[in-house]
């Protein structure tokens, strides 16, 4: 048998945002390999086995799934949201360049899926509909000051703004930290969408301005969408829309 290994994007939770191509990937596998949280979104199926693995342990999972795989076994890594967008595919391809020359044969496949960012401007209007960025909060893989000067600079440079991992626990601090760059850069009246959990039963979506955005409404299941000088923000009962015209003159 030749194995093979697909790195699996779930989207953001709801089952009817996944892809056909994913499900199917997860159902032809003879092994998944993922965090429990993820995994815990793939139905069971007892012809398959499972490798449930500890979140910050990636490119040691990454090793496993193509060990796995150079061994004849069909393996789907399992991600959220989109496999390539601060994910598991990286660390795939990071543990082949790195590992085993054997593994440049294998068949891989990245099956896409809808990132939280989608799944988030998609609930609030069109935010993401001229040019856009997505950063990560996490200074856990890159220097905090690294993310600090990204963030002025996108800022500047009048791109809308993605930011995953906004906090947790362990990372109590960062996004207070990067709201109060953002305000000394954008204009106060910028709108802010926070949006957690999206497309799972416990949604919730809040929109602020930079100016008044709660730090605290943020969690490690939050998406924060931050827009810019052309983002607009049409009033309705129920909740803002939030859209970035398609032509902007700044
Ligand atoms: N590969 C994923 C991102 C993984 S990083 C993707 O493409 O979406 C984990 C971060 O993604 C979380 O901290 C949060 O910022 C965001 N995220 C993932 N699922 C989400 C959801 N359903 N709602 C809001 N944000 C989500």
């Amino acid at each position: 048998m030749t194995g093979s290994l697909a790195i699996v994007g779930l989207g953001p939770g709801a089952s009817d945002l996944q892809a056909p191509r994913a499900t199917a990937a997860l159902d032809a596998a003879t092994d998944l390999v993922g965090y429990e949280t993820y995994m815990a979104r793939v139905p069971q199926n007892p012809g398959q086995t499972r490798h449930v693995t500890d979140n910050r342990e990636e490119l040691l999972r990454a090793r496993h799934a193509l060990t796995l795989a150079a061994e004849g076994r069909r393996v789907a890594v399992v991600s959220s949201g989109d496999a390539g967008v601060f994910a598991m595919a990286s660390a795939v391809f990071e543990a082949v360049e790195h590992g085993n020359a054997a593994w440049r044969t294998l068949e891989i496949e990245v099956i896409p899926g809808i990132s939280a960012m989608f799944a988030a401007a998609a609930r609030i209007g069109a935010p993401l509909g001229h040019d856009f960025c997505a950063i990560s909060l996490s200074d856990n893989l890159k220097p905090w000051d690294t993310v600090l000067a990204r963030l002025r600079a996108v800022a500047e440079a009048g791109f809308v703004i993605a930011l995953y991992n906004p906090q947790s626990r362990a990372r109590p601090w960062q996004l207070t930290a990067a709201f109060d760059l953002l305000r000394t850069i954008l204009p106060p009246a910028t709108p802010v969408a926070m949006a957690t959990a999206v497309s799972r039963p416990d949604e919730r979506i809040e929109i602020f301005t930079i100016a008044d955005a709660d730090p605290s409404r943020a969690d490690m299941r939050t998406l924060v969408l931050i827009g810019s000088a052309a983002t607009r923000t049409i009033e309705r009962p129920g909740g803002a829309w939030l859209y970035s015209p398609r032509g902007s003159a700044a």
